[in-house]
């Protein structure tokens, strides 16, 4: 068989085949392509994160070389500034070795000299012989023997003196009066002012010149300076504390308890330290409780003295009341009464045996002096205050606390002093019988209660034979308890009428008070001009006092005087009275011969 190929059948088929390749190839080719395309997105991808990651890297290596950048700059500079602080410290230490270097130098000259002076006074040293020496170390101790001596004699003086001083007192009557001259205050200032060409009111004129001297310097505008002396038993200065003041008091306190009667009243014009030194200043200045003890006045101070001197005898033989009046308006209050404000009036009366009684008085037992002060803290409020223009807070009425001590067991002197007054009031009234119709302590006891009367026989330590029980015998001495009593009165305002610039209701309590102060000072000159008749009755005061201004209690006026020019009128009115009182020639203390009678 032919063979017979068709050769565009080949040919066909051949283009077929390769149709068919090409078309594979073209398939492939897309396909390629399609995977470029992929690739080159992918690349693309690739490099945009390539280029982030390298922004990024590129940033921190930025932020990283800054930073060690600025480390840097830090760390050169505190190296800079410590370098600069090594060189001035060198530079310090240079200076301080030239210092040291230059001292030295002038320290070995120095000592280089010394030594010289040295060399030259032992050298003149031993010129001189050892006898020398020896004589001159005799003379000094010679002469230390000597001062030693003079020392021990002058003691002895001084005590010899004190003794003598006290001797005078103890003669000069019972009587004593002592002064205190208060600081300048801020007050003082306040209140000043000048008058023309006369000297500023708050100068001070007034002056403690001694332990018993005051010097008053009188200004008068174109005159010379006139100086007046006052002497006392005791003058205080401003700088004297109140303890001061309350040492020189306290022996009066030994006489309460030896049969006396004691009286201690400040006197002086408003403003001038009468309440400082009676009950004593708790003022807000005074912070620590230390302090406001050292304030305390010479009422609290005896109070507490009074207690202690009852300690030392044995227990339970003493006993204490308190009793607070006020003399207002010569009017006599109680202010102790429990009966309401409107009935604390009272009355002074004298009994037979010539001593002031206050019947229905208000006797508080009292076992401490704390209990005192309580009490009398408590009622102080009640005082009448008014304010002038020379203190705000003045007071202006008398006010008397009263402490009697009640003595199971008086001692030998006290003993002698009842035995003697007994007898003085027999010689007073010689007619008269214990049961004689003519003794009035009928009379008394129909008025006021017998118990009222004994207490109150304490102005008189012994009871009096009138308040006896009557009509039975005279009690024995040593039966009925024996009683003294301790007045302690803080006066009001000695200034005058015009000085307060008071006007109508308070014009009367001004006068009430000047009157009252006047019959004190003319009870006073009386006394001192030994007339027959005192007259105690012209004022409730003096009335109420007369027993401790009288007789043979003891009576100490404190003068209380302000030291300006301003209050001079008063201060030389208080230093007159003063030495008024201490004329006051009065019986004689029989203490010594009646203590060896008793015996
Ligand atoms: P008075 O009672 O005489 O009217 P005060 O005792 O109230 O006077 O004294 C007036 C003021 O002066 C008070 O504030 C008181 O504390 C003060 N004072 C008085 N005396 C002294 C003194 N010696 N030392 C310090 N202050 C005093
Ligand atoms: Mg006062």
């Amino acid at each position: 068989m032919p063979l017979f190929i068709n050769r565009d059948q080949i040919f066909a088929h051949q283009v077929h085949l390769l149709e068919h390749k090409l078309r594979s190839k073209e398939e492939r080719i897309l396909e390629l392509e399609t995977e470029n395309a992929i690739l080159h997105l992918r690349l693309a991808d690739c490099l945009v994160k390539l280029r982030h990651d390298h922004e990024e890297e590129t940033k921190a290596m930025n932020h990283h070389h800054q930073h060690q950048r600025q480390a840097q700059n830090e760390t050169r500079a505190g190296l800079t500034k410590l370098l600069s602080g090594v060189q001035e410290v060198k530079q310090d230490l240079s200076e301080v070795f030239g210092v040291y270097v230059s001292f030295a130098a002038e320290l070995e000259e120095q000592s280089k000299q010394l030594l010289e002076k040295v060399e030259q006074a032992s050298s003149s040293m031993k010129g001189h012989s050892g006898d020398e020496v020896q004589d001159l170390q005799a003379r000094v101790a010679a002469l230390e023997r000597s001062l030693e001596e003079e020392k021990e004699r002058c003691r002895t003086e001084r005590q010899r003196r004190q003794e003598l001083h006290n001797t005078v007192v103890e003669l000069r009557g019972n009587i004593r009066v002592h002064c205190r001259v208060r600081p300048v205050l801020s007050f003082d200032h306040v209140q000043s002012s000048t008058s023309g060409s006369g000297p500023a009111s708050s100068e001070e004129v007034v002056y403690a010149i001694s332990d018993d001297t005051v010097m008053v310097n009188c200004l008068k505008p174109g005159m010379p300076v006139q100086n007046k002396m006052f002497e006392f038993e005791r003058v205080h200065g401003p700088e004297d504390s109140q303890d001061t003041v309350f040492e020189e008091v306290k022996p009066l306190i030994t006489s309460l308890l030896d049969g006396y009667n004691v009286c201690i009243m400040a006197y002086g014009q408003t403003g001038s330290g009468k309440t400082h030194t009676m009950m004593g200043s708790h003022s807000s200045d005074v912070s620590s409780t230390v302090e406001q003890e050292a304030q305390q006045g010479v009422i609290p101070q005896a109070a507490a003295e009074l207690f202690r001197l009852i300690s030392e005898k044995p227990a339970g033989s003493h006993t204490v009341e308190v009793s607070v009046m006020e003399v207002y308006n010569n009017d006599v209050y109680d202010l102790l009464a429990k009966d309401g404000q409107g009935n604390q009036r009272r009355d002074v009366i004298t009994t037979s045996s010539g001593t002031s009684q206050v019947p229905s008085l208000t006797h508080e037992p009292v076992g401490s002096a704390s209990e005192v002060m309580q009490i009398i803290s408590s009622i102080l409020k009640l005082r009448a205050h008014c304010p002038t223009l020379v203190h705000t807070e003045s007071s202006r009425s008398h006010l008397i606390v009263t402490l009697t001590i009640s003595s199971k067991s008086p001692n030998a002197l006290a003993l002698a002093r009842r035995l003697q007054s007994a007898k003085k009031d027999m010689q007073r009234s010689p007619q008269k019988e214990w049961w004689s119709p003519r003794c009035r302590r009928a009379d008394l006891t129909a008025r006021y209660p017998s118990d009222e009367l004994l207490a109150s026989s304490a102005s008189s330590p012994c009871p009096s034979p009138c308040l006896s029980p009557c009509p039975s015998p005279r009690p024995s001495i040593s039966q009925a308890p024996f009683r003294t009593k301790l007045q302690l009165v803080d006066l009001a305002g000695s200034e005058c009428v015009g000085m307060s610039g008071v006007t109508g209701a308070a014009l009367w309590e001004v006068s009430c008070i000047n009157r009252s102060l006047s019959a004190l000072s003319d009870v006073l000159g009386a006394l001192a001009e030994q007339r027959p008749h005192i007259p105690y009755r012209n004022s409730k005061l003096t009335h109420l006092l007369q027993d401790a201004i009288g007789g043979d209690a003891k009576l100490l006026v404190m003068l209380c005087v302000s030291p300006t020019q301003r209050y001079v009128t008063e201060s030389l009115q208080s230093l007159g009275l003063g030495t008024r009182a201490r004329q006051v020639q009065k019986e004689l203390p029989r203490r010594k011969s009646n203590t060896l009678k008793v015996k």
